[in-house]
């Protein structure tokens, strides 16, 4: 009675400690026997195997290696290897819960039957290490820094995927290793005749087949199937103390056609290897014939951090309240701890905690790992909770009812305003013609600009940005100008807003929603009005302009990611003249990079000039005064150019103002020249200056920037 090798299988399937077969016929080739020999045996001799010899034998895989002669077969009954799709017995990369036997078809002479084993054997490490990465990794959605991918390393895509598939590749140190290629292999007077077993074409199958595996434990199976180590039969040279112990038998097989053995030149040149791969291939054979997976970064033996120790980390993280960031919180979910806090401090607190509890504290690196991989904190305080009066109204005991009713006034515009904001947001994304835009000014940015101490202790030459943000396509403006061209005050801004306003016009813009800070001396005033009554009054593209204020204490807006932007980019730089600021804003983002204007005397327009042309700015139609310092927004349209729309609240209607109330020569826009603001540039003060002088002198500014600061205009006397 016999089974055919498919029933075997099934037998190492449900066996818990496999079972293995002794063949009667090992004792003899166990007792030294060639492997040709055996091959020749078996070749002769029943196909099938007695199923009475089934047995656990743990120790005869070597018997087992010669019975069923040469190796892929032998290999096929017991070890765990390779699907049948491939020719020569190595598989497309290797998903190790599904690995299948090769064909048997070189001693037994029957048709390919091959199974499929569900492996747990081949490198239970290294599923258990992927499959608890990958855990944490899916548990936590997003957190304060990337999550590093190894797959996708350069050196690791270079390592894994390219030398593995014999492909050239650069290695880290930088040496170019060529590609892999088939050598000529032995010569016509090789005993083994290896070149009439396996002509060209076989070789060039084999060879493909070994390197398409890609996968270095295949490959390692591969060379340990078709390679068998035994002992040394006789000394040949003559020498006692000869280290030589075994001998090596290769053999090469190709689909349907059977294994025959070959010298070891032809084995190596034919797979393009040179010996030590074999020897390290057969290293790792253990006793069953299955190759030990590449164990390098898997011993297990990393320290690793008690779970205990982890929750603690955890625990203490989360102990700390982190505030919700009003501003951009539909995009994120990211979290604020305190400015005042940082990681070095918690983990300080961290410490202090563990010593109270009489437990050991963690690392800080390790800490520092699961604050940076498992929570999406950062360390600021969204400006949004700034607001002076929110702060007073929380921080009153006892509220008076003038005080209440304050509060919640703030609190409605606040939410209007942000509302108002939202909307023209969403139409100016939906409808080209409509540009939504905010700006704000940057907080003064400095030449020279750099971490030296001594740049903190001298006035420097102030540079001035405007900033706008572009609500609907996501684009940002910066227009720079420094103190020697123009100051910051209402000219300035509505210069710069009259260079967006007219471009975006003629690209197409038509209705104008714009949205600043409350800033009297810089947006809300007439001279920024008067910005806008010339613009819908001369400029036929323009339909109309709404200029909103956001509440008092909560104008946060785009813009300010701009700024920090542009700071975090010039955090490390070194910058000298207004047009190094320009280049650093220019790329302070990658994606989606700031359009950035150098303003010049020329772009400078002296609208309070023009304003003269306006008889009424303060009086509504109905009599009543407008109060500049408490409106929420101002209009203007082309139906009625002369006719200013203004709302002291978000939630009125708008009121409106006659701009040319009982002007006798009523001014049409169209007809207003804009006067250029100045034609020389302003001087620096005596004191800026020498600063300046000092710093150059110290060459703390460098040589090359000293023509540039001394021909700055100045004032002579202090
Ligand atoms: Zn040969
Ligand atoms: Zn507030």
């Amino acid at each position: 009675m016999s089974i055919q090798l498919t029933e075997l299988s099934e037998e190492l399937l449900t066996c818990s400690t496999p079972k293995r077969l002794a063949d009667p016929r090992c004792n003899e080739h166990l007792a030294g026997s060639s492997f040709e020999a055996c091959s020749a045996t078996l070749a002769a001799s029943s196909v099938s195997v007695p199923v009475t010899t089934l047995a656990t034998v743990p120790s005869v895989s070597t018997c087992m290696m010669t019975s069923l002669s040469p190796p892929p077969v032998t290999s096929a009954v017991h070890d765990i290897s390779l699907p049948v799709s491939s020719k020569s017995g190595i598989s497309p990369p290797l998903t190790t819960s599904d690995v299948s036997l090769p064909p048997v078809t070189s001693a037994t002479g029957t048709s390919a039957a091959s199974f499929v084993m569900t492996d747990t054997s081949v490198s239970p490490l290294t599923t258990a290490t992927v499959t608890s990465e990958n855990n944490t990794s899916s548990a936590v959605i997003k957190s304060r820094k990337r999550l590093r991918d190894e797959c996708k390393w350069k050196r690791n895509v270079r390592k894994k995927v390219l030398k593995n598939l014999g492909k050239e590749y650069t290695s880290i140190s930088g040496k170019v290793v060529c590609e892999k290629k088939m050598r000529t292999g032995c010569s016509e007077n090789c005993k083994r005749k290896c070149h009439e077993s396996f002509d060209c074409e076989k070789r060039n199958e084999i060879f493909e087949q070994f390197w398409s595996a890609g996968e270095i434990n295949q490959q390692r199976q591969f060379i340990a199937d078709h390679v068998q180590r035994i002992a040394t039969k006789r000394k040949t040279t003559g020498k006692e103390a000869s280290s030589r112990k075994f001998s090596f038998l290769y053999c090469l097989s190709v689909e349907n056609c059977q294994a025959s053995s070959v010298c070891k030149k032809f084995f190596l040149d034919t797979l393009g290897i040179k010996e030590d791969v074999v020897y390290g291939a057969c290293k790792k054979k253990c006793s069953g014939g299955v190759v030990t997976s590449d164990q390098r970064g898997r011993h297990m033996k990393q320290r690793r951090v008690a779970d205990s120790i982890k929750r603690g980390i955890r625990q203490h993280i989360e102990s700390f309240t982190p505030v919700e960031s009003h501003y951009c919180r539909k995009q994120t979910d990211r979290k604020y701890l305190p400015e005042s806090l940082s990681l070095r401090k918690m983990y300080r607190l961290y410490q202090d905690s563990c010593k109270e509890q009489g437990t050991t504290p963690a690392m800080e690196s390790t800490y520092r790992k699961i604050f940076n991989r498992e929570f999406n904190y950062y360390f600021f305080t969204p400006k949004k909770d700034q607001c002076d009066f929110c702060t007073q109204y929380r921080n009153t005991s006892s509220k008076s009812e003038d005080l209440e009713r304050a509060y919640q006034v703030h609190c409605a515009e606040k939410e209007m305003a942000r509302q108002c904001k939202e909307n023209a947001k969403m139409r100016a994304k939906s409808e080209p013609e409509i540009i939504a835009a905010c700006f704000d000014l940057q907080q003064v940015l400095n030449c020279p600009h750099g971490d030296i101490s001594s740049f903190c202790y001298h006035r420097k030459l102030s540079v001035y940005n405007l900033t706008v943000y572009n609500m609907g396509n996501g684009f940002g403006s910066c227009y720079l100008w420094s103190e020697v061209i123009a100051c910051r005050g209402a000219n300035e801004v509505a210069s710069c807003l009259f260079r967006f306003i007219t471009e975006h016009a003629s690209q197409g813009g038509k209705i104008f929603e714009l949205f600043s800070d409350n800033c009297g001396g810089q947006n809300r005033n007439r001279f920024v009005a008067t910005l806008y009554w010339f613009l819908v009054g001369s400029i036929d593209a323009i339909e109309s302009v709404t200029h909103s204020f956001l509440e008092v204490g909560h104008t946060q807006n785009e813009n300010d990611s701009i700024h920090s932007a542009i700071e975090r980019a010039a955090r490390k730089a070194k910058i000298y003249t207004p047009e190094q600021w320009s280049a650093v804003a220019r790329t302070a983002r990658q994606n989606k990079p700031y359009s950035v204007q150098d303003m010049q005397l020329v772009d400078f327009i002296n609208f309070k000039e023009v304003a003269k042309e306006i008889r009424n700015f303060d009086v509504t139609d109905a009599g009543c005064k407008v109060n500049w310092s408490k409106l929420r927004s101002i209009r203007f349209s082309k139906a009625e150019p002369n006719i200013m729309l203004v709302k002291h609240s978000h939630g009125d209607d708008y009121a409106r103002v006659d701009l040319m109330r009982r002007k006798r020569n009523v001014t049409s826009a169209a007809d207003v020249q804009l006067p250029q603001l100045r034609t020389t540039g302003l001087h620096l003060s005596a004191a800026k200056y020498k600063d300046l002088s000092v710093l150059c002198a110290k060459y703390l500014i460098p040589p090359a920037y000293h023509p540039f600061f001394q021909a700055l205009p100045h004032d002579d006397t202090a």
